[in-house]
């Protein structure tokens, strides 16, 4: 008999059910998080070109910055290092006519037309690019793509597709510009059941105001941003 006087014997159940609470509260040791980063529209055009954005060259050093804080310490082959790091690439990548120019009545100056320097990933990023990695949008003429998550490789497969197949659990994001290309893929991510979080120190955005604001509606919808 216990002091306080409890006779009855252990109730098994209560004693289950309690385990499994605490079995489903404990959270998943590290490696069992599949990360991987989303590099979203990091081309000179939206850099120092056509549509140069705010941020944006300072936006490609911290991301390097942060892609070196990932990987430092690996040992083995830079390849190696990649393959358990995964860094996904989007790419604006527009026909010269594309409907979203103003020339086509469409918002914006031409910009990333397909085989451009404009459309092109900056250079000190083209170390961690690969093919299979790159996804290209805005590839139809008649279809403007802000978001990245249907975006395609050089294979047809899509970055949705490629996510799934990595396992991934958690998509770092990065980018620009925020107010569209960046907003538009992370709430494609959220939607398709992945934890978004986006790197604020990352991003080039349009304007202050509108990059400020489209930081807090994404927080609210559950993005986190880091
Ligand atoms: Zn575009």
């Amino acid at each position: 008999m216990l002091k306080s006087g409890i006779s009855r014997p252990a109730d098994t159940n209560f004693l289950k059910r309690h385990c499994a609470a605490l079995a489903a509260a404990i959270p998943k040791p590290d490696q069992m998080r599949n990360s991987a980063l989303v590099v979203v529209d990091m081309l000179y055009d939206f850099i120092d070109g056509s549509l140069a954005c705010q941020n944006a060259e300072n936006a490609v050093r911290e991301t390097l910055k942060y892609i070196d804080s990932q990987t430092r310490g690996q040992s083995g082959e830079e390849h190696e290092i990649l393959d358990t790091y995964p860094i996904l690439f989007v790419r604006d990548h527009h026909p010269a006519d594309h409907s979203s120019f103003k020339e086509q009545g469409g918002i914006w100056p031409p910009h990333c037309i397909a085989g451009t320097r404009g459309g092109d990933i900056h250079k000190d990023l083209l170390p961690y690019v690969k093919e299979e990695l790159t996804f290209d949008k805005g590839c139809d003429k008649a279809v403007e793509q802000y978001s990245g998550y249907e975006g395609v490789n050089a294979a047809e497969q899509s970055l949705e597709e490629i996510l799934q197949l990595l396992d991934t659990t958690d998509v770092y994001v990065c980018g620009i510009a925020t107010e569209y290309c960046v907003r538009n893929t992370c709430e494609d991510l959220l939607k398709g059941g992945f934890r978004v979080h986006l790197l604020k120190d990352c991003i080039g955005y349009v304007e202050h105001e509108g990059h400020m604001k489209a930081l807090a509606e994404m927080a609210s919808k559950g993005i986190s941003i880091e």
